[in-house]
């Protein structure tokens, strides 16, 4: 019989030892690439459109193996991508360098670009007024305000990063095209508005990178669905999808919030805005003036809440009897306002004052679901001294809803953190995604042999008297040790000033870096260059670090990190899920956070070091199955020896 020819497959063509791709500098055939290729492939090719959901470790070629496939897909049948990224820097990268440099190899052209979040472009109609009767001053005589209007005669995009200005600087939050406050369609300069060229132009792409969070705050419920139209998503570190699903489903007020839209710039508009509908405007002044006083009683009485007071599982009545009788007078106004003008096309005075009208009615709103503590303990609400919030528990419906808009899109998943004892079930319940298919690919390292895991029982409980005097003297022992070359990972702020003050306190071998003394930026640079150097920060320097080679041997967890317990989420989650949620939410989020920790040792084949956890119930809760996630690597018990 003669032996079947498989022929083979498309993406072999571009990720073999001898394939398209292996002319680009530095290529190196990686299987697992490959397979991510093929699957991606298959699955935009499938009849039936599916959700692909792949665990991946790092330095794989992951972007490369999405966007082959996918960039072929769109071209060969006039598609457009979506690919989804945590952040800016990774949009940033993928679009200056990953993409262009696609282009050299692959046989069709294809368009791509950045889609931002709104207040990251500059907003024509607000940027003029920093020229209104003189140059607005930021402590500059001007400077800013002119070098602003300069270049916004010159830019091509808008984006306000280009002005290379601190991200605090407040010039910025005065020129965002941010959705408050922008008049759409009754805009006079809409036809020059950066934005609105942006999204028209990106009707024509093949491939949008956009970030989480702009996804999501478009999503709500189908409400205001995203401004391009898509064939395809990719999600990249999608282990992050939860938590920004729950961040743009997010509701808030802050009296800082209020006093902007209820300032005397805003009144007058509205007067303005009124008189031009023939509206009579007494009533306006005076219920402004109520409503201020509202406002300002219902945060005032927030304000002197104790700690424990602040977490809420029932509607604050009393506040909420507040608010309304502050705001009554102006909501009528406002409503009978509203009702004139929707509709019909405005002048521009009419369309500024719609555009306080509408902001104010949705900060009102927010205020009221808040005070109301709607749906506890689904959602949980809290005042953190700043500001009253209130966030889902589980982010998974938010995502649910949102995803069944979009039922005939194929969806790709990938993170290097997804699976918690080789299963997705955490991940899925979390995010509400359901995959058809899952693929869990090896890591490239030998884990056993290149790193090994100490567990030392410092025998106190992190609440106990002490507990930072004792951590914090054995992290200097082991710093020490090392050489330095260390990331020291702390459970609380309290922790990390009591470690950097006592490495602080002598001389070192090494440099010393600690969180909130510049830029995160910053320290992780001058860790990266530094090669003995040791980096003191919170949990949330386990993701985003990358040095392979021996500038980081030693990576030191002070204990297993559960969240807080009296997180306002996590105490929600309770009441939400009973005595079950330590293992059906809290136990698998850590398990994932020390994956994520574990997993800034190992970045490369040659790379050898230990992970420090000073947590002795690591090894003595075997049903938590901690070290389950690494197996064969060594497991070592160090015994503190006692202090005379
Ligand atoms: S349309 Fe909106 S964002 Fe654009 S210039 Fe006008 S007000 Fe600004």
């Amino acid at each position: 019989m003669a032996a079947v020819e498989m022929s083979p497959h498309p993406m072999e063509e571009y990720f073999s030892e001898q394939g398209v791709l292996s002319r680009m500098e530095g290529f190196e055939f990686r299987p697992q690439q490959l397979q991510i290729a093929m699957r991606v492939w298959d699955l935009l090719h499938s009849p039936i459109p599916g959700t692909l959901a792949i665990e991946a470790p790092t330095g794989i070629g992951k972007s490369f193996a999405l966007l082959v496939p996918s960039l072929l897909w769109a071209t060969e049948n006039d598609r457009t991508v979506l690919l989804l990224t945590a952040g800016h820097a990774l949009q940033g990268q993928l679009v200056n360098k990953d993409i262009p440099l696609l282009g050299e190899f692959l046989p069709r052209p294809f368009r791509f670009g950045t889609l931002k979040g709104r207040t990251n472009y500059l907003c024509l109609r607000r940027s003029a007024e920093l020229e209104k009767g003189g140059f607005l001053a930021f402590g500059d005589e001007g400077a800013t305000s002119v070098k602003i209007l300069r270049w916004s005669r010159t830019t091509e995009t808008g984006d306000l990063s280009e002005l290379e200005l601190p991200e605090t600087h407040p010039v910025l939050e005065r020129i965002a095209a941010s959705r408050e406050g922008c008049l759409g369609r009754f805009c006079p300069m809409k036809s020059e508005c950066f934005l609105q060229k942006l999204t028209l132009q990106a009707q024509n792409w093949h491939l949008i990178v956009t970030n989480y969070h702009l996804f999501f705050s478009h999503l709500d419920g189908g409400r205001r669905p995203f401004p391009v139209h898509f064939d395809a998503v990719l999600c990249d570190e999608a282990h992050r999808i939860p938590e920004a699903a729950r961040s743009s489903a997010t509701r808030s007020a802050s009296p800082e919030r209020f006093r902007k839209i209820l300032s005397a710039n805003h009144l007058s508009d509205l007067n303005k805005a009124f008189r031009n509908l023939d509206l009579p405007a007494e009533k306006l002044a005076e219920g402004w003036q109520a409503a201020v006083r509202g406002v300002e009683r219902v945060f005032g009485r927030l304000a002197l809440l104790s700690r424990e007071e602040s977490v809420f599982r029932q509607p604050l009545t009393g506040l909420r009897q507040d608010l309304e009788g502050g705001v009554e007078v102006l909501a009528g106004e406002l409503e009978r306002f509203v009702s004139r003008t929707v509709g019909g096309e405005q002048q521009q005075e009419v369309a500024e004052g719609f555009a306080v009208a509408s902001q104010l009615v949705e900060a009102l709103e927010d205020l009221r679901w808040c005070l109301d503590v709607v749906d506890y303990p689904r959602w949980a609400t809290w005042w953190d001294g700043n500001q009253i919030q209130s966030t889902p528990v589980l982010a998974g419906a938010s995502v649910r809803e949102a995803l069944a808009s979009m039922e005939d899109v194929p969806l790709v998943c990938t993170s290097a953190t997804l699976t918690v004892g080789e299963e997705f079930r955490f991940w899925e319940k979390e995010s509400g995604i359901s995959p058809s298919e899952t693929l869990v690919l090896d890591s490239p390292f030998d884990l056993p042999t290149q790193m090994s895991i100490w567990v030392i029982d410092l025998g106190q409980r992190v609440t106990d008297n002490g507990y930072d005097a004792k951590a914090s003297r054995v992290i200097e022992k082991m710093c020490d040790a090392n050489g330095g070359r260390t990331l020291v990972l702390c459970s609380s702020k309290r922790l990390m000033r009591a470690v950097s003050a006592r490495l602080k306190a002598k001389e070192r071998e090494y440099r010393l870096l600690c969180q909130g003394e510049a830029p995160k930026e910053e320290l992780l640079e001058a860790f990266r260059s530094d090669e003995t150097s040791v980096l003191v920060g919170s949990l949330s320097f386990r993701e985003g670090i990358d040095i392979p080679g021996d500038g980081l041997t030693q990576v030191i967890l002070d204990r297993i990190p559960f969240p807080h317990p009296e997180d306002p989420i996590v105490r929600a989650r309770r009441d939400l899920e009973g005595k079950e949620t330590f293992i059906q939410s809290t136990l698998p989020m850590s398990r994932l956070f020390l994956r994520q920790a574990f997993g800034r040792l190992i970045r490369r084949k040659t790379d050898a070091g230990r992970v420090v956890i000073l947590d002795g119930r690591a090894l003595q809760r075997e049903d938590w199955g901690i070290f389950q996630d690494f197996p064969g690597v060594p497991v070592k018990r160090v015994r503190l020896v006692p202090t005379p």
